[in-house]
């Protein structure tokens, strides 16, 4: 999954990014509003994590232009302990949760999953689909109770499919979701991790978890 990261103090931020990315979030990081903006109207995104208190466009305007653009993914504010007018206005304008500073890593992180899943309609922390279950927090996979062995990169797609189960995904949408801006793409390369992928999850071809649907992408069947 995208995370687009709005937060002007460099610590923090490098520190979220550090967080995020061995949580298995593909991380745009932006250090003032008007950057923000910018990463959320050019790039997916399916989270942004936002500073109330940013340089160049303040966080709750960067909110609120977000939604006006028609964006809705969740949007968790970071906000300060004492402030608690912040938190009101950060939720008015169109945030979905937030943390207050100083905080542990570990709770931005829970908080963001917990948006992406409910976001998703998974209740559960453990993303079910059929026999398949994928549990963020540990980045664990297993197949009808048996734990399988991912690459970090198959990992990410695993967990982007399984959060749109039922939907086609296109293989466009599956290297934005995967790649860095500045990584060398290649969408062939997404048809061979998915092989990969059904090879690992069903190695006796008896559920066949992901269609292919010729020229359009791929679908993670519903309850495989
Ligand atoms: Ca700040």
């Amino acid at each position: 999954m995208r995370v687009l990261v709005v937060e002007d103090e460099a610590l923090l931020r490098s520190a979220l990014e550090t967080a995020l990315q061995a949580a298995g979030f593909l991380v745009q990081a932006a250090a003032d509003g008007q950057e923000g903006l910018f990463a959320a109207t050019e790039y997916p995104c399916d989270l942004a994590i936002i500073d109330l208190g940013l340089p160049r466009l303040p966080g709750l305007e960067l909110i609120r232009q977000v939604r006006q653009l028609g964006k809705t993914f969740p949007i968790l504010i970071l906000t300060a302990r004492d402030r608690w007018q912040d938190k009101v206005e950060g939720l008015q304008a169109g945030a979905d949760d937030y943390v207050t500073k100083p905080f542990h890593v570990e709770e931005v992180l829970a908080r963001a999953q917990a948006l992406l899943r409910r976001a998703s309609g998974h209740a559960d922390p453990v993303l079910r689909c059929g026999v398949l279950a994928v549990d963020p927090r540990s980045q664990s996979v297993t197949v009808d109770g048996v734990v399988v062995e991912l690459t970090a990169f198959e990992y990410r797609l695993l967990e982007y499919l399984i959060h749109r189960a039922g939907e086609v995904v296109s293989k466009t949408e599956l290297t934005d979701r995967l790649y860095a801006e500045d990584a060398e793409r290649d969408s062939n390369t997404i048809e061979v991790f998915v092989g990969r992928l059904r090879r690992k999850l069903d190695p006796a071809e008896r559920f066949h978890p992901i269609e292919t649907l010729r020229g359009r992408g791929y679908r993670l069947v519903k309850s495989p």
